[in-house]
């Protein structure tokens, strides 16, 4: 941090620099020549800030910064996803210093100037790109209150520019130019008046600390306010530089605390524009960057936050204890052991445990004619029973789907995942195989799409509850393209179930048992069965066919929602874009 300090402390001698350089194009009545100009900017920013300037902006918009400050030469291009970072504590300083350094360069203007900006833009870089291009340089500054001295009435009018010595107009004494400081705005006043100034300031929590003089906008200098507090009062220059760093956290709508429980100490950052957007965070929390809830798409969070208000209703869960499934044929309870829902009581009788119905043994669902049960049938629910029955009746059937697929993604991830890996390193070290076959990506792939997808399958029994409750308001002239897009959703729904569960049984077919994976570290790789070489030709097309499938059925059922249902609801709502591969994984920034 010594360095840091040292280095802040470099831009207020520089500072007094360009006060000297104001004295002089005053003196000859020019401006600083350019070259001073292109200098200056590559002083404080370097190499890298352009890199990253390159980088966060990558085909948003390339600034071409010429040596001339005012003129800018912009290109406009399509978006792209920067991809998220997790910042810790150390890489703090790193986070922040990259978008001080970008729009520093882009708009070459100083570090507390920039941080003004980004605090009045809430660190969005692209809403100051738009800023500027609607307003332009010089008017998006004045307007987030941040006075240029190479535009300032003061110091180009020259009035008040002290030589020799300076009149402080708050103690009113007459002190050498050392012991005076001057800011942006050009009103200067001694060094003790300063100090105590920030010192009040810091104490009362402001970390942008305006200039003493009755009205002016202009924000302090942070090297000088840093330098002033640290020769006086040391404990408040600590206090400002942390009041700094985390207002890249509190004043950022890019940058939330990852909300894991106990908490990772990371804060994550999302590309420019993301705000419905979901994050794993290197902790492997995933959460919704709009809500901080956990990852919930393709449910709204609106929606999420109700149904798990709904979820914890002490009532339902009792109503529901009692309604667990059972044989439709020998009436005892059904317990499920593997992910797939296609289940077979003791007695030999097969059913869905969907719904408990009876089905055949088949277990392509296809071939089960007419079983389809992930619609709610109104009708079934029965005239005698009274409304609150037939309520909790229709919240069961949602509730049941949303966790039964919730327990097969526990089982899937848990049981099948060690047994998918153990079959990836088989295919991969099987001398038998040829050597164009020894992969296991494609396993690894559709286990990961089978994961994703079984997450899917639950949130959007959430989301249909309440979407098709009654309950949200919807806009009433549309009552019968809310029909429509019901059974469009539904049929999605219908279909990317049979290909999950038919997805799971294969992947459950070609890993090995689940028992034969708890001992694994006694069993010799050896002794697990090889796959023929037809047999895994048999299974990679099968699989990579179906993962195929259920990721495109996931991305309709995005759509349907994003583009037919939500549009339907008066509240505006919006859900994260689908990523087949889950959330957005983001990655650890360099301290
Ligand atoms: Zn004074
Ligand atoms: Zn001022
Ligand atoms: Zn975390
Ligand atoms: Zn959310
Ligand atoms: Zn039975
Ligand atoms: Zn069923
Ligand atoms: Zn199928």
């Amino acid at each position: 941090m010594a360095s840091d300090d040292e280095d802040e402390c470099g831009y207020f001698y520089d500072d007094e620099d360009a006060d000297e350089d104001g004295v002089a194009a005053f003196e000859d009545d020019a401006a600083p020549p350019p070259e001073r100009r292109a200098d200056y900017t590559g002083f404080r920013g370097g190499g890298i800030g352009a890199g990253i300037a390159a980088d966060r902006l990558c085909g948003l918009r390339i600034f071409v910064c010429t040596p001339n400050p005012s003129s800018f030469q912009i290109r406009k291009g399509g978006r792209c996803y920067a991809g998220s970072a997790a910042i810790t504590q150390e890489s703090l300083y790193t986070a922040q210093k990259q978008d001080l350094s970008t729009v520093m360069n882009l708009l070459n203007i100083k570090q507390h100037q920039a941080r003004a900006l980004l605090i009045h833009h809430r660190w969005k870089i692209d809403g100051i790109c738009d800023c500027f291009d609607r307003k332009g340089r010089e008017r998006m500054l004045r307007d987030a209150g941040i006075v240029l001295q190479e535009n300032n009435s003061l110091a180009s009018g020259g009035s008040r520019i002290p030589v020799g010595s300076a009149k402080c107009n708050v103690c009113f004494e007459e002190l050498p130019l050392n012991s005076v400081s001057t800011m942006d705005c050009g009103h200067c006043f001694c060094n003790d008046c300063w100090t105590e100034h920030f010192n009040t300031s810091v104490k009362s929590g402001k970390k942008q600390i305006q200039c003493m003089e009755v009205k002016c906008p202009a924000i302090c200098d942070e090297g000088t306010v840093r330098c002033l507090l640290f020769g006086k009062y040391p404990e408040m220059a600590k206090r400002f530089d942390r009041f700094l760093l985390e207002s890249y956290l509190e004043d950022n709508d890019s940058v939330k605390w990852c909300p894991s429980a106990p908490h990772c100490g990371r804060a994550i950052r999302v590309g420019a524009g993301e705000r419905y957007c979901e994050v794993e965070c290197p902790c492997g929390f995933s959460f919704c960057f709009n809500c901080a809830a956990q990852a919930h798409s393709p449910c709204p969070c609106i929606i999420w936050d109700k149904w798990n208000a709904k979820n914890t209703d002490s009532e339902n869960i009792k109503w529901i204890l009692n309604n667990t499934k059972s044989c439709p044929k020998c009436f005892k309870p059904i317990e499920k052991d593997g992910g797939c829902n296609l289940v077979r009581c003791k007695c030999g009788q097969y059913l869905c445990y969907l719904c408990g119905g009876p089905t055949g043994q088949e277990h392509t669902w296809s071939s089960i004619a007419g079983h389809s049960c992930n619609r709610f049938k109104e009708e079934t629910a029965g005239k005698s029973l009274d409304t609150k029955r037939q309520q909790l009746q229709r919240y069961t059937h949602y509730c049941d789907r949303f966790k039964i697929h919730g327990g097969s993604y526990k089982v899937e991830m848990e049981k099948m995942g060690p047994a998918v890996a153990q079959r990836v390193r088989l295919l991969e070290s099987d001398l038998n195989l040829p050597f164009a076959m020894r992969d296991g990506d494609w396993l690894t792939r559709a286990h990961r799409r089978l994961l994703v997808s079984r997450q899917v399958l639950s949130r959007s029994y959430a989301f249909a509850f309440y979407m098709f409750g009654g309950e949200l308001r919807t806009r009433p002239a549309d009552q019968a393209t809310l029909g429509v897009a019901k059974n469009l959703f539904e049929d999605q729904q219908e279909r990317l179930e049979h290909h999950v569960e038919h997805l799971s049984k294969v992947l459950n077919a070609g890993a090995p048992a689940v028992h034969q994976v708890e001992n694994l570290s006694k069993v010799p790789v050896a002794h697990v069965p090889a796959m023929p070489e037809a047999e895994v030709v048999r299974m990679k097309q099968e699989t990579v066919t179906l993962a195929k499938t259920v990721e495109t059925l996931c991305g309709e059922m995005y759509k349907c929602i994003q583009d037919e249902l939500l549009p339907l609801l008066v509240e505006p709502m919006s859900i994260a874009a689908y990523r087949p591969d889950g959330p957005d994984k983001a990655k650890e920034l360099a301290a």
